[in-house]
């Protein structure tokens, strides 16, 4: 399909949290039916989409059939195994293409994929046992993070080594599963840049935002981050140029550290992401409705920031905060309508809107 889909067609979703969600919700704006893919009982995507199928990834016929039901396939959730994607594929296009899911799903693919483009990342080295970490230490230092090179997020999969004898515990933290060791950054803050590309290749970048993490959880973004105009442009310019190489279709996520030598990518994630929430409230098109765009091949949305936000995380037990929050009149508020209350999970989040263009 090169030619943009029409209102009335329907965009297959892998992965019903609330990225799918607040993706659907954006898709029925412009038209769209969604048909969400989830492995587990009453997704949150599944309230306000057309349709689910409730079947583990690695269900062929389940996939073969959802694929046959919707114009083209996005997700929500990266970590779906090659074999399904192959059976997808057949059938109809998956954006972001697979490029994009390999190089995100393994952690040594994408600090590979990024210093071959000459970007900065932290110094790393792949860890397979006991002693493939000794000598990734002895290269590396201390202190240092050893990852699981699969399956990580929100800091889940990764043990901190302060000095050589926390070697030991960190690899048993592992469970055996092949990691990176990668050199401790020592950063003053972290910002992310969302990101577009659209199918005829126009990018649109949104500005970039200022990360606070808690517990390895995103707590809040902050528009505008701390950054001095050249780091503000070599943010934008490092987004681009991931897309561009990955030819990529839809939005992307770039975790960066900000250090006194430029900066230094973290992490991509190939999809919308939890600090792009902000452009709900901040931007004429947000990053749901800029990702629709560009996986249905309409035109991309324009990311000129026009307010300051500052976006925060609902997390377990923050929603008993709703009836307070719901006070402030320049507050917006994003519930998932998960039904279950957990430490931990992400329940909804706030865009408080500080100040408008004056
Ligand atoms: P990740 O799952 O890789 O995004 O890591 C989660 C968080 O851990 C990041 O947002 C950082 O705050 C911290 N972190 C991860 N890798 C490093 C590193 N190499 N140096 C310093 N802090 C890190």
């Amino acid at each position: 399909m090169t030619e943009p889909l029409h209102p009335g067609a329907t965009i297959g979703i892998l992965g019903g949290g609330q990225l799918g969600r607040m993706l659907s919700v954006a898709a029925s704006r412009l038209g769209f039916h969604c048909h969400i893919y989830e492995p587990g009982a009453a997704p949150p995507a599944g309230h306000v989409a057309a349709r689910v199928t409730t079947a583990p990834y690695d269900d062929l016929a389940a996939l073969r059939a959802f694929a046959q039901s919707v114009d083209v396939i996005t997700y929500e959730f990266e970590n779906v195994p090659t074999a399904s994607l192959d059976a997808l594929e057949a059938i109809r296009p998956i954006r972001p293409n697979r490029r994009a899911l390999a190089v995100s799903q393994e952690r040594i693919a994408e600090k590979d994929f990024l210093t071959g483009l000459g970007l900065a990342t932290a110094p790393y080295a792949r860890v397979t046992d006991g002693e493939t970490l000794q000598e990734a230490i002895a290269r590396i230092g201390t202190p240092a993070i050893l990852k699981t090179t699969r399956l990580g997020y929100d800091g889940k999969g990764q043990a901190r080594i302060m000095a050589p004898e926390d070697a030991a515990a960190a690899w048993a933290a592992m469970n055996g599963a092949e990691s990176v060791l990668e050199g401790f950054i020592d950063f003053s803050h972290e910002v992310s840049v969302i990101a577009a590309r659209g199918l005829d290749g126009s990018v649109a970048c949104y500005d970039p935002g200022e990360n606070v993490h808690r517990n390895g959880i995103l707590h809040s973004t902050t528009l505008p981050a701390r950054l001095s105009p050249s780091q503000r442009s070599d943010a934008v310019l490092i987004a681009a140029r991931i897309l561009n190489a990955l030819d990529y279709v839809g939005v992307l996520g770039v975790e960066l550290f900000v250090t006194p030598r430029g900066l230094i990518v973290n992490e991509i994630a190939p999809r919308v992401h939890n600090s792009g929430h902000w452009t709900q409230a901040g931007c004429a098109v947000d990053q749901f409705e800029q990702h629709i765009r560009a996986i249905t091949g309409w035109p991309l949305g324009d990311g000129t920031r026009y307010a300051d936000v500052v976006m925060e995380n609902l997390i377990g037990a923050d929603v008993d905060k709703i009836p307070a929050l719901a006070r402030d009149r320049n507050t917006q508020i994003h519930l998932y309508g998960k039904a279950e209350v957990k430490p931990g999970r992400k329940m909804g989040h706030i865009n408080r809107v500080i100040r408008g263009l004056t």
